[in-house]
């Protein structure tokens, strides 16, 4: 499997990996694009949101789980942060592996796309 974030997830490409458990591992995005700048994905590789099953859905409630504790801990729960999935070419997803992203740190923009 080619896939990065698998590698990742693996241990077979470094990462600053600052969660993880059996089921999920979060990591600073290696191109932030706000202060604060978390990657959440699940260990199994699901490509991408569209290709979710409906037993996935507990998985994806605990990466929610995972952000809002890492987002307490990197301080900013307080002010306010993002979490976001993009999906798909036009979401603009460029890795093929399910993750959330957790941003933060600054006053986001009011835009969304
Ligand atoms: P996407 O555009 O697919 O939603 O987001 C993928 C994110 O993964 C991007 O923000 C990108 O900077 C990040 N990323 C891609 N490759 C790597 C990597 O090898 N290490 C880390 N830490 N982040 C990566
Ligand atoms: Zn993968």
């Amino acid at each position: 499997m080619d896939c990065i974030f698998c590698q990742i997830a693996s241990g077979k490409i470094p990462a600053d990996i600052v969660y993880q458990d059996e089921e999920i591992i979060a990591f600073r995005d290696i191109n932030p694009q706000a202060p604060r700048h978390l990657v959440i994905i699940p260990r199994k590789h699901i490509p991408s949101l569209e290709q979710l099953k409906e037993n996935d859905s507990a998985l994806v409630g605990r990466m929610v789980a995972v952000a809002n504790k890492l987002a307490r801990e990197e301080g900013v729960a307080q002010k306010g942060y993002r979490l976001a999935i993009n999906c798909g070419t036009e979401g603009g997803q460029l890795v093929p592996h399910l993750h959330m992203h957790l941003l933060g740190g600054r006053k986001l923009s009011d835009t969304l796309g």
